[in-house]
């Protein structure tokens, strides 16, 4: 297996795009993978094909459509409205249930046919929504599910997972991809590019990272 490559799990939005660019200065070879589950938002598709062609990275995207005829939600459920806060003691509607599990054990496979050790993704446990598949302690027992499940050593990287929406914005900087990742990606639920709509819940949490980090970098210098 080769240990400079890596596949990136990548959907076109702020985090992800970070990630594909963090993976570019940290591996040799860089993979994506993106996924068409039938999300609301499927501009992010036509987004990450774009950014990945930009960025020189190969992207394989897999139809999973079995995702949406499986989990209740708000991403997939036109009829739905969106919760813009998280309700107590539940998970807000945005939640896709075993989206990340499928997502990182598709990659996995993917990975184990192209020969590539190690798997790139965005998640965040700090990230405000609370979902269970985004959590450190998942990430690391899937890596270890996985590798027992294919005889692999599978490392599964997860450059985002102690970060707030500041810091994400911060790495983009450190990268040198600040201005790529605000006007290339897609966050927003209502699938405007860039900065999006500014008022559904992404937009909000996005745009107060953004506005976060620049403040503290004007006080900074
Ligand atoms: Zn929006």
């Amino acid at each position: 297996m080769n240990r400079n490559n890596c596949l990136v799990v990548f959907s076109g939005g702020q985090d992800s795009t970070t990630c594909l660019f963090w993976a570019k200065k940290n591996f040799e070879k860089v993979f994506a993978i993106c996924f068409d589950y039938g999300q609301k938002h499927v501009a992010e598709i036509e987004q990450a094909k774009k950014i990945a062609e930009s960025a020189d990275v190969p992207l394989r995207i897999m139809q999973i459509p079995f995702i949406n005829q499986l989990s209740h939600n708000s991403l997939t459920d036109f009829s739905m409205t969106m919760d813009t806060e998280k309700p107590i003691n539940a998970l807000p509607n945005t939640f896709v249930a075993g989206r990340n599990l499928f997502f990182i054990s598709i990659a996995a496979v993917y990975a184990r046919e192209i020969d590539v050790k190690n798997i790139v993704t965005g998640v965040s446990q700090t990230d405000f929504s609370g979902y269970p598949d985004c959590r450190d302690s998942f990430i690391r027992s899937l890596n270890v599910t996985l590798n027992l499940a294919m005889d692999e050593e599978f490392v599964i990287h997860t450059p985002l997972m102690w970060l707030d929406k500041a810091q994400t914005w911060q790495l983009a900087d450190t990268l040198g991809v600040l201005e790529i990742v605000r006007n290339q990606s897609l966050t927003c639920y209502n699938g405007i590019v860039g900065d999006g709509c500014g008022h559904c819940p992404a937009c909000k949490l996005r745009k107060a990272g953004l506005e976060k980090y620049l403040l503290e970098l004007k006080i900074k210098n």
